[in-house]
């Protein structure tokens, strides 16, 4: 009783998917990456050559669709949900600067977009769940109890992009990392279908100044009001 959706949009490396996590710990509530399903679906067409630097054969990753498996489980010991493709646990493999650099494409393609957010709606039906992406408040959960759109200067969002990856020990400089951002914010904001835009009545939260704490706080917060005013109703 009570529980609510929360959609988190917002542009690359704002941070949304680590706030994302923290408030659904906090509330008990079901955390969904759904970055990390599109870029499983990524990894899947690098792997079988269906794109990259001269491939770019939309037919092919279209039919591919229906071989591709995307499941989450959880992990108990981390606390979250980690991404499964076609039965293998691919959370390392989704998240370097290879598939980065073609997930904007393949989230472009009608076809991936409808069988995603087609997954992430049926996950959606028991309430009680924070999801991020770049179209949850607008075209996944319109009618979301919660709304948040995440935003950052694009140099402090490469920058925290660059330290997380040095930490995993990638070689790459800062000015790749840039450069895979401002990309991606374009493709993202200027494709075709479900381009990233603030949704109606979602919140603008800047983190450009903003430490983790202050933001769980505030948007802890924010659920909290949502969820009071909720209660008492089915
Ligand atoms: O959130 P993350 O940076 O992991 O997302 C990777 C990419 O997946 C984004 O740059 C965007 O192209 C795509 N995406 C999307 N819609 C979503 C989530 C991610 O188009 N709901």
């Amino acid at each position: 009783m009570g529980k609510i959706t929360i959609a988190i949009d917002g542009y690359s490396s704002t941070g949304k998917s680590t706030i994302a996590k923290q408030l659904a710990k906090a509330l008990d509530y079901v955390y969904i990456d759904t970055g990390a399903m599109y870029r499983a679906v990524t990894l899947y067409t690098l792997r079988n050559k269906l794109i990259g630097e001269k491939i770019n054969d939309i037919r092919a990753i279209v039919k591919s669709l229906s071989k591709i498996n995307l499941e989450f489980t959880y992990n108990p010991t981390l606390g979250y949900s980690e991404m499964y493709l076609n039965g293998e646990n691919v959370e390392k493999e989704i998240r370097t600067l290879e598939v980065s650099k073609y997930v904007s494409r393949i989230a472009e393609i009608k076809e991936v977009r409808e069988m995603l957010v087609g997954m992430q709606q049926e996950m959606g039906k028991v309430k009680g769940i924070v999801m991020d992406g770049r179209d949850i408040g607008t075209v996944v959960f319109p009618n979301a109890e919660l709304k948040v759109f995440m935003t950052a200067s694009p140099a402090k969002r490469a920058y925290r992009r660059y330290k997380e990856l040095l930490e995993k020990g990638e070689e790459i400089t800062y000015e790749q990392i840039l450069k895979n951002v401002q990309l991606r914010d374009h493709i993202d904001s200027s494709r075709e279908f479900s381009p990233l835009r603030k949704a109606d009545g979602a919140i603008t939260f800047d983190n450009s100044d903003m430490g983790l704490q202050e933001q769980f706080e505030r948007l802890f917060s924010y659920a909290q009001r949502v969820i009071e005013t909720k209660k008492g109703t089915p």
